[in-house]
């Protein structure tokens, strides 16, 4: 299989080698999986011990003499080797880098303090008491602080935490997109507020569904869009929908059922579906290599949000769909597709991201992005962040939280380190510019409407999923799409969809 891909005879001793680290990482994400789906609930202890066992495993091997000579003997003829060759090596030095910047101590008080910290955070949120939570944060902070001088960084501390989790992505990004996004932004919602152009809410919302049937209705949209359930690929509940893969013939999905407001289970069915899709489409032949699956979360969230909102939020979508909607939804017969779509589509100024609309969410990304950078900086004080965090909301979206679990205490991440809000942006962004790029070559409402996703996938597959983690996420939207990432894509499509009605 992959010998096809891989011919440097030092190359192919390091396929073998980095093997064990590949099936390290499967059972990490089936114990992974297994802990959101199906184990019982005094599970977590021993999972925890095992988990943490073949981590260091992993680790020891990333950190060995042995691995690392290999590296560097491949590094040494780069010149020689072909685009997934050094895309393996590039993986695997990234991933000893992380493995060997911060020192054990350090670690293991990292692990100590964001475990507590994860308690404190409920209890904190559910009292609504910042002051629980703030000595957690103020250690949390300190030790991203050090994390980012352990890791190294050329231009800001912060980018040595983004890195972490979008790798290449820098402070000096995040500024030029956010720059562009928060003034459009602002002027889009503004319009649409103004001339009453979509719904803040809608009556569907508190309509309760049968289990059942939600499910079925899932199952057919999935079908539609020829996800391999059972062959290649599973779906199932949990209480946070998410997508894992142990290899590209093994990729799995969850969704949950509220039990009303429909569109809650169906959205997050097709968002994971995207995520599925984009290990299901990798190059067979990275099989059981570093490189088989997707490069990074923001180009992750990418192919989520492509599904979920670019198509799955269309006017032409809820037209589609229609039909199937409401033989498994019968209560939905009294609504027009067209009400379905506004109903698909509500806009409303939410102080809670997680249920923010297309339009503000990178409004919520771009506060927390902003209080992250002032808090790696000391620009803000930890025991001031409620405060800050409440009026740049409101200048944001002009509404101001009543109680910290409104405001600062309302997402878990700060309890675990600092870094990845940006993924969501950048998923936001590469989505719309994907879609405008798709446009030139395949007419996309027209295949929506006679529910054939096969170009789309195809486009995709040959764009973005098949490379895997052969390409980091700038060099695949340079190859791909000729151009670096660019936010007005985002802007002009919010306009188009949001304005022009
Ligand atoms: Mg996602």
């Amino acid at each position: 299989m992959s010998q096809e891909l891989f011919k440097n005879d030092i190359v192919k001793k390091i396929v073998e080698k980095s093997r064990v680290i590949w099936a390290l990482d499967v059972s990490d994400s089936l114990m992974g999986w297994d802990i959101e789906v199906s184990m019982p609930q005094e599970g977590a202890m021993e999972r925890g011990m095992a988990r943490a066992e073949l981590q260091a495993i992993g680790q020891s091997i990333l950190k060995s003499p042995e691995l690392r000579s290999l590296v560097e003997e491949a590094e040494k003829r780069i010149e020689e080797l072909n685009d997934y060759e050094r895309g393996l090596i590039r993986v695997l030095k990234r991933r000893i880098k992380i493995a060997t910047a911060i020192p054990e101590d350090l670690l293991k008080e990292y692990f100590k303090t964001t475990s507590e910290a994860t308690i404190q955070w409920r209890i904190a949120r559910s009292k609504s008491d910042y002051g629980i939570f703030k000595p957690y944060l103020e250690k949390i902070v300190d030790l991203m602080k050090k994390f980012a001088e352990y890791l190294g960084y050329e231009e800001h501390p912060y980018d040595a935490l983004l890195d972490l989790h979008e790798e290449g992505f820098k402070t000096r990004d995040a500024d030029r997109i956010f720059n562009v996004l928060e003034p459009g932004i602002r002027r889009t919602l503004s319009v649409i507020q103004i001339k009453g152009l979509y719904k803040p809410e809608h009556e569907l919302e508190k309509v309760e569904y049968n289990v059942e049937d939600m499910k079925n209705l899932n199952l057919e949209l999935l079908k539609i869009f020829e996800y391999p359930l059972g062959v290649r690929s599973r779906f199932d509940v949990s209480t946070h929908p998410f997508t894992t893969s142990m290899g590209i013939r093994d990729v799995r999905i969850t969704t949950r059922y509220e039990g009303k407001d429909f569109k809650r289970s169906m959205y997050s069915t097709i968002h994971e579906y995207g995520h599925a899709l984009y290990e299901l489409q990798i190059d067979e032949r990275l099989s059981g290599t570093l490189l088989a699956t997707g490069v990074s979360g923001g180009m992750h969230e990418s192919q989520s949000r492509f599904w979920e909102n670019i198509i799955g939020r269309s006017r032409v979508f809820a037209e589609a769909i229609y039909p199937i909607i409401k033989k498994h939804l019968k209560f939905v017969e009294k609504y027009t597709p067209e009400e379905l779509y506004y109903y698909f589509n509500t806009v409303k100024p939410s102080l809670i991201r997680v249920d923010a609309d297309e339009v503000t969410y990178n409004l919520h990304i771009l506060l927390r992005y902003k209080l992250e950078k002032a808090m790696i900086t000391g620009d803000v004080k930890i025991g001031e962040l409620p405060e800050v965090w409440n009026s740049e909301i409101e200048r944001l979206i002009g509404v101001r939280p009543k109680s910290d679990s409104e405001g600062v205490l309302q997402d878990i991440h700060w309890s675990s380190g600092l870094g990845s809000f940006c993924n969501y942006t950048i998923g936001n962004i590469i989505a719309a510019q994907i879609r405008k790029h798709m446009m030139k070559k395949i007419k996309i409402d027209e295949e929506i409407m006679k529910l054939n996703f096969k170009p789309i996938r195809e486009y995709l597959k040959e764009k973005v999923h098949i490379w895997g983690s052969t390409y980091e996420p700038k060099e695949l939207l340079k190859r791909s799409f000729n151009e670096e990432m660019n936010p007005i894509y985002l802007l002009e499509y919010l306009e188009e969809k949001y304005l022009k009605v």
